[in-house]
């Protein structure tokens, strides 16, 4: 059975043999427990049925495949692709998906050997059962979806969800509650990594420039695609996932350099004497655009920012 949230049910809940439903596959977009459960959801629990995501269905058909998986509130997509992007130019078998819009059970025509990358949301997080990932990596996590988690407490715990099983952690560190969800991963993990901007960490950036272990390993400050504090963070994640994964350094180093970047997130669409326009609609909270602005040293920036999703084109004079 499939039911659609936007459609009439053509079933009653009742007439569903429910003895023989041995799982529940539900969509990140349902509800899960705010405001309040799916009526589905609720009798599921009911009846002890599991409650599983597509990403729980496709570790279940590839329980041997390496899995890499890449949350926070901003940056996913772009991490994730600039991993495709690393894996993709070493020649390693891959496939991303999840969140960013290619779904997980699209994959499935990579055989075991590939490595999954998968983008993973607040939603899917408080759904899945704890997947099992070679590398759970963390960017960052500032107030979004308060409509969908209630308080920033439920939504920090439905994302921390994603080092329940994993190997190896990767968590940026530059926002109070992130920081407060490493100092918890190290109390009870041996393998984390954390990366900053602004302090002391394992993996920093400093100036523009990726060290790890104190040593100056890339220079991002030529590369377009990877400009800006916010596209430092994500490199250096992509970095820490791509070593853990065994990339040497030289590789991870010439794919940044050919990295183009993703559409709708702050791409020059134009030029016009000295008038630049940015598309940065994917920029959909503070945050995101904070990191925008910051981006650009002029202050005569023309701001076009609306809708429910805001949509937001600068013009740099
Ligand atoms: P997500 O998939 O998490 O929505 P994207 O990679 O699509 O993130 O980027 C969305 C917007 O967020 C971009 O337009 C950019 O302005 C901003 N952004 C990207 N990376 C970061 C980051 N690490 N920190 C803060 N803002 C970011």
């Amino acid at each position: 059975f499939t039911f659609d949230d936007h459609e009439p049910c053509s079933v009653s809940f009742n007439q569903i043999p429910w003895e023989d439903v041995t799982a529940v596959i539900q969509s990140p977009g349902i509800p899960f427990d705010y405001p309040e459960p799916h009526p589905i959801t609720s009798i599921a629990r009911n009846k002890n049925i599991p409650i599983i995501t597509d990403i729980n269905l496709l570790q279940h058909v590839f329980p041997d495949s390496q899995f890499v998986g890449v949350t926070g509130t901003n940056g996913k997509s772009t991490t994730v692709s600039l991993i495709g992007h690393v894996l993709k130019e070493s020649r390693r078998l891959y496939g991303i998906g999840g969140n960013i819009g290619i779904p997980a059970l699209s994959l499935t025509s990579l055989d075991k050997n590939h490595t999954y990358v998968l983008e993973l949301s607040s939603f899917q997080l408080e759904i899945s059962k704890p997947l099992n990932l070679e590398v759970a990596a963390w960017l960052n996590i500032t107030p979004d979806h308060l409509d969908r988690h209630k308080t920033m407490q439920d939504y920090v715990a439905a994302k921390e969800r994603i080092f329940l099983n994993a190997r190896h952690a990767v968590i940026g560190i530059d926002d109070e509650f992130s920081l407060q969800v490493y100092h918890r991963l190290k109390e009870n993990r041996k393998s984390v990594i954390s990366i900053s901007s602004i302090q002391a960490s394992d993996i920093y950036i400093n100036e523009g420039i990726i060290h790890d272990n104190n040593e100056p390993v890339i220079d991002l400050r030529l590369i377009e695609a990877l400009q800006g504090s916010h596209n430092y963070q994500n490199a250096a994640v992509t970095y820490a996932v791509c070593k853990l994964l065994k990339v040497p350094v030289n590789q991870i180093r010439n794919a940044f350099c050919t990295f183009k970047g993703l559409s709708h997130r702050q791409e020059i669409v134009g030029r016009l004497k000295n008038i630049m326009f940015i598309n940065d609609s994917k920029a959909t909270n503070a945050e995101a655009s904070v990191h925008a602005f910051n981006r650009f040293t002029s202050s005569a920036i023309y701001w076009i920012a609306g809708g429910a999703l805001v949509f937001c084109l600068f013009a740099l004079l």
